[in-house]
């Protein structure tokens, strides 16, 4: 929520020289943190994937993240449900983030389904 990860253009925006800021996944927009966990087309289709799941209204992914937290946030179930609900968003996000860096990092572009299915099984300590 405070853009504190090191995506392209923070790095930038730090005096780090990086050429190219766009998207490693899309290629389609500047790799921003809000970009790479929400608005990105992989990032949707994986929140669509996820809300489906858990059974809760789909996320608005042009928001922002201080906005995904308070949509989890206001979603009415009871406080046991919440906390899934709440878990299940961190590692999402987390997720996401490990997808980009495996991308960046080490070339390999993880299918939809794959992050799907591993965010499913991680085990959420609640
Ligand atoms: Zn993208």
């Amino acid at each position: 929520m405070l853009d504190r990860i090191a995506t392209a253009v923070t790095l930038r925006n730090r005096g780090v020289n990086i050429p190219k800021v766009v998207c490693k996944i899309c290629g389609a927009a500047d790799e921003t943190a809000v970009h790479i966990l929400l608005q990105c087309n992989y990032a949707k289709r994986v929140w669509e994937e996820i809300t489906n799941w858990i059974k809760i209204p789909i996320i608005d992914t042009d928001g922002d993240l201080k906005k995904l937290m308070k949509d989890i946030n206001d979603i009415q179930r009871n406080w046991k449900i919440k906390k899934v609900i709440h878990a299940v968003t961190i590692q999402t996000l987390w997720s996401l983030w490990r997808a980009r860096n495996d991308k960046v990092f080490k070339g390999k572009h993880e299918g939809l389904q794959i992050i799907v299915e591993d965010i499913k099984e991680l085990p959420t300590k609640v």
